[in-house]
């Protein structure tokens, strides 16, 4: 993969850089700033060399028009804090605000374009309409920079086509990912173990086949538990629940029996009388959850389980929170994870974009993790063993 060195001379040149800068926010207030300041060393990188920087993202879904509510205003003010800089908001994309604020700019200065969702042009599937939006961005600047790693699994014009029209490369970023995410998947340290939780069950459950043939554990929690649980003959109440993939599960569990990995399913589960922060909570045994009662976390006996079989492994990759961990009460599975990732001596990596945020919002310290991936679906694909054509298009 190229890097920013690769680009030669930077002095003088201006550079467009792909941020992954998708905060949330509530209203204009951003709630939490991880990816802004995952952005800063690229650019300071950029602004070190003697470059001008032209930074583009995106913020939410949009639909390909502008709407305010979906303004970058909020990243360019946090991005300016940190830079310690001022940072130019474009009004628009690629139009005239966008034309103006990039002629003004000299070496060492900050712009940011509009919101590239904006333009519906940027997600389009058909490749001639992709193009034309690269063409107009790249005629913006001198190089570009991919440095937005959750959106590298993307084709999209301001990731994928417009580097085939600019000296392009990696910023620092996309860079550390690629190098911790293939640290853990190709030949790691065993025993290499992974756990998934998370709500987006069948995005992940597509993870679990990949990883068969890879991991030495695989510890279920979260909402994906409850088809598992499902799988094996249990009922579970009002639970998260995707029959469709009951059968896909049967043959996972098969399949790991035959090859000697071990699924680890809690043997406990903190169910609640209803989705609420303040609901009514017991932990049951996982396989006698009541009818009617909703299962928001794994039990205080899980939590304990997993812990020890994270204690002693050399690899640990986590993905998606063993539980609601929105809710103190429902929290529990997802403290125990993280404090036994960070207690042990393994390689520890963090996946997926919730999952960070309850590492941050819980207050454990993202120093404590080997690793904590920017990017949700990027670092699952990476885990599945996928080509991904952002990455594909930086190769030299
Ligand atoms: P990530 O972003 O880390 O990949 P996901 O987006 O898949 O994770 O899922 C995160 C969400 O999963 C959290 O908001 C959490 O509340 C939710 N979740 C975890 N366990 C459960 C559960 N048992 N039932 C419903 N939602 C759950
Ligand atoms: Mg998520």
């Amino acid at each position: 993969m190229k890097t920013i060195n690769s680009l030669g001379d930077l002095t003088g040149k201006k550079v467009l850089v792909r941020s992954d800068l998708n905060v949330p926010l509530d209203g204009t207030t951003i709630t939490d700033d991880g990816r802004v300041r995952a952005s800063v060393p690229t650019i300071q990188t950029l602004l070190d060399a003697g470059a001008a920087v032209i930074v583009m993202a995106h913020l939410g879904r949009p639909g390909g028009e502008p709407k305010p509510e979906y303004s970058l205003a909020p990243a360019a003010a946090r991005l300016s804090e940190l830079l310690g800089q001022p940072v130019t908001l474009a009004d628009d994309l690629v139009g005239e605000s966008a034309a103006a604020t990039v002629a003004a700019l000299e070496p060492g200065q900050v712009a940011m374009l509009e919101n590239v969702r904006y333009d519906a042009r940027e997600t389009s599937k058909v490749d001639a309409e992709r193009e034309e939006l690269a063409t107009a961005l790249a005629g913006l600047a001198d190089a570009f920079v991919s440095d937005g790693f959750g959106v590298v699994h993307r084709k999209q014009a301001s990731v994928y086509d417009i580097a085939k029209q600019l000296p392009a490369a990696a910023g620092t970023l996309v860079e550390n990912e690629v190098e911790s995410l293939s640290r853990a998947t190709t030949n790691p340290e065993r025993p290499y173990v992974v756990v998934l939780g998370g709500s987006k069950v069948s995005d992940k459950l597509g993870v679990i086949a990949n990883l068969l043939g890879k991991a030495d554990r695989l510890l279920i929690g979260g909402g994906m538990v409850f088809t598992f649980l499902a799988a094996k003959g249990h009922s579970v109440g009002k639970s998260l629940l995707e029959e469709d993939q009951i059968e896909a599960v049967k043959g996972y569990l098969k399949t790991a029996e035959e090859s000697g990995v071990e699924i680890v399913l809690p043997e406990d589960i903190e169910v609640a009388s209803a989705f609420a922060a303040d609901a009514e909570h017991k932990s049951v045994p996982a396989d006698q959850i009541p009818d009617g009662w909703i299962g928001l976390d794994i039990g205080p006996r899980a939590s304990e389980a997993f812990s020890a079989k994270i204690a002693d492994a050399k690899t640990i990759v986590w993905n998606g929170p063993m539980g609601v961990f929105e809710f103190e009460a429902f929290a529990g599975g997802t403290k125990a994870v993280a404090q036994a990732m960070i207690d042990s001596d393994g390689f520890s990596v963090v996946g997926g974009g919730d999952s960070a945020a309850a590492v941050r919002r819980l207050g454990f310290d993202e120093d404590g993790f080997s690793h904590i991936s920017t990017g949700g679906g990027a670092s699952l694909e990476l885990l599945e063993g996928k080509v991904l054509p952002g990455l594909a298009v930086l190769e030299d």
